[in-house]
């Protein structure tokens, strides 16, 4: 795992999000933020393997089972990067506001590298059992859900 696009991406003499390192947590985070950048999106991000992995969700995640969001992956973010909220600069990438919009934590059921993905997220918005299946007709893309099981 690498936070070189990260990096390459940001100068840190002008935003103050964290520089940050890959380094090993207890691989639980989960949270999504919601930033106000030229276009309105959602980043959710999943710590594992000592990053942040993380997708752009275009329009309000799913608190409900039915609806499908098409979300794209974008470049691991540092774990310190969960606490993150306020301002990048004008110029900057990603300029425009970011805000927590849901935190907790995430129990990991199924991670199939670039297929499938299945957790059970704990937050306060998100709460229950999600699905990310990789969508092939996008570049990057996977389809993000509430997939509860049968019953519940
Ligand atoms: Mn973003």
């Amino acid at each position: 795992m690498s936070l070189e696009e990260y990096k390459r991406k940001r100068d840190f003499g002008k935003t103050k999000e964290p520089a940050g390192e890959v380094k090993k947590g207890d691989g639980k985070i989960y949270v999504i933020q919601k930033h106000y950048a030229s276009h309105l999106h959602w980043d959710l991000r999943l710590e594992k393997d000592g990053v942040l992995k993380s997708w752009a969700v275009p329009k309000e995640p799913p608190t409900k089972k039915g609806t499908r969001r098409l979300v794209i992956t974008t470049e691991d973010h540092p774990i310190d990067y969960a606490d993150f909220e306020g301002e990048i600069p004008e110029g900057e990438y990603g300029a425009g506001k970011v805000e927590i919009w849901d935190s907790g934590t995430y129990e990991e059921e199924k991670w199939r590298e670039d297929k499938e993905i299945i957790v059970q997220l704990k937050g306060k918005r998100l709460n229950g059992r999600y699905c990310l299946i990789r969508f092939q007709k996008v570049e990057n893309g996977w389809l993000f859900f509430r997939c509860d099981k049968n019953g519940e």
